[in-house]
């Protein structure tokens, strides 16, 4: 694939508000926020789409949604609740081709899908 804009983010060659780090994934503020907490969990590895997840990446992804969980007690919206969602592809709105999980709360979400 590609590079996308996650990698300069990732190696900080552009700056953004990191919230997360570990050896394989990143996780920063959404530049264009849709609720108070909206938060991009990042892998560092370069996979474009789910489409792209292969069984060897099973654990990697399990552990994006354990930082979700965790960032979500960090930004203290756990209780309340919370929207975890990847976007694929053109009829799922993605625009940037590296695999993210959007985590999105802070306010009460309305509906769950278009
Ligand atoms: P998606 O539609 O799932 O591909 O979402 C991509 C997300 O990346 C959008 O919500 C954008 O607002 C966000 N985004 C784009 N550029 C940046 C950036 N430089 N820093 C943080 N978030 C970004």
């Amino acid at each position: 694939m590609s590079e996308t804009l996650f990698t300069k983010i990732i190696r900080r060659e552009l700056p953004a508000d990191i919230v997360y780090e570990d050896d394989e994934i990143l996780a920063f503020r959404d530049i264009n926020p849709q609720a108070p907490v909206h938060v991009l969990i990042v892998p560092k590895i370069e996979i474009a789409t789910v489409n792209d997840i292969q069984p060897e990446h099973a654990e990697l992804i399990g552990k994006m949604v354990l930082v979700a969980q965790k960032v979500a007690k960090q930004e203290a919206i756990a209780d309340d609740g919370y929207r975890l969602a990847i976007n694929c592809n053109r009829h799922g709105c993605q625009i940037v081709f590296h695999l993210h999980i959007h985590l999105i709360g802070g306010k009460q979400l309305r509906g769950s899908a278009a």
